[in-house]
């Protein structure tokens, strides 16, 4: 394989299937790094004689593992996330799953310079996706050089300190005035800025680009999905079958909570949620119970889609200011 920005952690793959004696495995990448698939499928296959299958499936978080395939290999090797905190509940993680971190091998250093001269505060919140946490003490004694305060959050359920996920931002509720997040693109900064409600400055080691998000003009287009939806009478409560994200007890919950207040509602449950998917359902507003960042998506689909919490503004039982809250 190529020199690469990311640890596959190769070596560890090849022991591992030594050592239980697998004969077929998996691999699940997300679908940024299906690019090197096919050359990490040969090198494995090459070494260690494996049947080797890859997935073409989505690879969103460690919510999403690919449970048919995963009933086809001996071992299936997931990249690009952490195992927690989906073995919570209802989701089981088989002892097959091996979970490949991706380390980035990329020096952050470059990129916390140019992101120190955003601060505005004298205390930020420090957070990284699990690609480089293990960069974030280096950052904070940039920053404590730089004469500001950088304090890294213990997580609740996730593994490493500091650590974020698109759907868990536990470790940005700390004292601070904004958040610093090193990692690539907008998902988890928009998620952080939201539901933290400070000013995020994101650093991408890899582009070298830092983007600025502010909390009030990010809830403000959430406020207006939900204004639209104040006037529906009928709901379509969206159940995953990723079993990650699947919420059937909390959808069948909201279904019953709305038709108490006089609203018709219907379950209605999907492998992948897109538009696509719901243009057929003749309901004035949908819920999502899946992935609760997935509603953020659809801003511009022709019906209003509803998280959880803002559902529960329609129905009168949260208050707005309630709607993001870090727990
Ligand atoms: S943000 Fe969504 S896709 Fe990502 S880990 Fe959380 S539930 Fe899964």
């Amino acid at each position: 394989m190529e020199q690469s920005s990311y640890e596959f952690e190769l070596e560890r793959i090849k022991a591992l299937i030594k050592e239980i004696g697998a004969r077929r495995v998996g691999l699940q990448l997300p679908e940024g790094l299906k690019t090197v698939a096919l050359a990490l499928s040969a090198e494995i296959a090459k070494e260690t004689r494996v049947d080797v299958i890859l997935s073409g499936n989505s690879c969103y978080g460690a919510c999403d593992i690919d449970e048919k395939l995963e009933g086809m290999v001996d071992l299936l090797f997931h990249f690009g996330h952490t195992e927690n905190p989906f073995r919570k509940g209802v989701y089981k993680i088989q002892e097959k799953v091996v979970f490949i971190e991706l380390r980035s091998t990329v020096n952050i250093k470059p990129v916390v310079e140019s992101a120190i001269a955003e601060i505005k505060g004298d205390c930020v919140g420090l957070v990284a996706t699990v690609q480089h946490v293990h960069a974030l003490e280096e950052a904070k004694i940039m920053l404590a050089r730089a004469g500001k305060q950088a304090v890294i959050g213990k997580s609740n359920n996730l593994k490493y300190e500091g650590q974020v996920l698109g759907c868990d931002f536990f470790t940005a509720k700390v004292p601070c005035d904004e958040i610093v997040f090193i990692g690539s693109g907008s998902f988890h900064p928009v998620g952080i800025a939201l539901y933290a409600g400070k000013r995020v400055i994101a650093a991408d080691p890899f582009t070298m680009q830092i983007s600025v998000f502010e909390p009030d003009e990010l809830r403000k287009k959430r406020y207006i999905v939900i204004g639209r939806a104040l006037d529906a009478k009928s709901f379509g409560i969206l159940i995953s079958m990723k079993s990650g994200q699947f919420k059937l007890n909390e959808a069948i919950a909201l279904q019953k909570r709305a038709v108490a207040k006089g609203l018709e509602a219907f379950l209605i449950s999907l492998e992948e949620i897109n538009e696509e998917r719901l243009l057929g359902f003749k309901v004035d507003a949908f819920v999502n119970t899946a992935c609760p960042r997935l509603a953020e998506d659809f801003i511009h689909f022709k019906k209003p889609v509803l998280s959880i919490n803002e559902f529960e503004v329609v129905l009168g039982e949260r208050t707005w200011e309630d709607i993001f809250v870090l727990q």
